[in-house]
């Protein structure tokens, strides 16, 4: 146990607002702040941990990486980064892959290999269609590209070229296309939005135009990918094979790794187009390919499938008991849907009895478990929310 921080005077940049504590320990399921207080958390760095706090395989790989080769520059190969390209090639549709730091700049490199393309197969086609309420990160181009309320006039003026359709609307999405047009980019489940997942006659609908059009189709699964929804990447789900992916969140188990993939007939990067001083560093590299190779081990995404399913059911329960609103998601990627504002007063009490939650907009509660969560720890925490529930709606009355 550690003695009270203070935090009344920290140096720290207010970019959100953060409760009176420090977490100072993880261990799977769990974190632990600096009074031992323990947390189940459903949080895990907002889908980050896929293996849950401080797993062993990461933590290993870390270590002997660390004291082999931390980073002998982007310039150079390093083993780690030709595995892990490796592995995630062999078990997806693409072929090449360059790695970032970050979901945004992965999505940065995506926006440029497409609009690359655009020069070099299309005239100089440069729009990308986004959509409405989508999220892609927070650099410029990447806020652009986010369909945010309020970002389109955040740090104006926007970088150009991101016409925004509607998710599940494919007539919006065809009246934005013109000669102007590169590619579509989505988010198979839009997560920050509250987990709205695309319909499967969507998808296959924008497959089919980029088909027509001779479009790029980018899927950013830098949330859904990496096992979130019970399959290695959410495009599995739909059975179509988008042109460009991006990576990140869970890819490095915890560590700052994302990845940008292409399929050969749209990789058209050539030296000096992209780059990035820890671009592919053989430390998070080595913690990448501990989690991929833990992510296609054999049964753990059937494991992952299962518990979700039980999660699901359980929050279907919850919802019957209090009235509350549809559960979406699949996988370890679910939402439920509170049909009045509450959710950041639940979060709040969610925290003060010990189960981490999120609510990405206030009318809806967002789960991302480890992927490798228990049914124990799963019915622990459903019997901790009903608690929260009926504290909070009780309250209301
Ligand atoms: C989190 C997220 C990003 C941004 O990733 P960062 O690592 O925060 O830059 C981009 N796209 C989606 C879908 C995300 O969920």
């Amino acid at each position: 146990m550690q003695t009270q921080p203070d935090l009344s005077n920290h140096s720290l940049m207010p970019i959100t607002p953060r409760p009176d504590l420090v977490f100072v320990r993880g261990a799977g399921a769990y974190l632990y702040d600096h009074t031992g207080k323990r947390y189940l958390d459903w949080v895990q760095g907002w889908a980050v941990n896929c293996l849950g706090h401080a797993p062993a395989s990461v933590a290993r790989a870390l270590a002997n990486q660390a004291e082999t080769l931390i980073n002998p520059s982007p310039a150079f190969y390093n083993a780690p980064a030709l595995e892990l390209a490796q592995l995630l090639t062999q078990h997806s549709c693409f072929d090449h892959v360059f790695f970032g730091s970050s979901g945004a700049e992965a999505n940065e490199g995506a926006i440029k290999l497409a609009r690359k393309w655009g020069q070099l197969h299309k005239n100089g086609a440069f729009e990308i269609i986004t959509f409405v309420d989508g999220f892609h990160g927070r650099t410029l181009a990447t806020m652009s590209a986010s369909g945010k309320p309020g970002w389109d006039s955040l740090f104006a003026p926007q970088v150009p070229g991101f016409p925004k359709a509607v998710l599940n609307d494919l007539e919006s999405v065809r009246q934005r296309i013109n000669a102007n047009t590169v590619a579509i980019m989505l988010e198979p489940i839009q997560g920050e939005a509250g987990v709205i997942p695309a319909t499967q006659e969507f998808m296959h609908g924008l497959r089919a135009l980029c088909d027509q059009h001779g479009l790029l189709l980018i899927l950013d699964e830098v949330q859904t990918g990496c096992g979130r929804t019970g399959t290695l990447f959410a495009h599995q789900h739909y059975g179509i094979e988008p042109d460009i992916m991006t990576l990140g969140k869970g890819l490095g188990g915890g560590v700052p790794l994302s990845a940008l993939l292409a399929k050969r007939a749209c990789s058209c990067f050539t030296p000096g187009d992209q780059g990035g001083t820890f671009c592919g560093n053989p430390l998070v590299c080595a913690a990448g390919v501990a989690v991929v190779r833990s992510l296609t081990a054999d049964g753990f995404l059937a494991e992952t499938r299962r518990v979700g399913q039980q999660l699901t059911e359980g929050l279907n329960e919850l919802s019957r008991e209090f009235g509350l609103g549809e559960v979406r998601g699949t996988g370890m990627l679910l939402a439920l849907e509170l049909g009045c504002a509450r959710g950041p007063e639940i979060v709040e009490r969610a925290r003060q009895a010990g189960l981490l939650l999120n609510a990405p907009r206030a009318h809806c509660l967002r789960f991302m478990p480890a992927l490798n969560t228990t049914l124990e720890e799963v019915q622990e925490g459903l019997q901790m929310l009903r608690r929260i529930l009926a504290e909070t709606l009780r309250a209301q009355a």
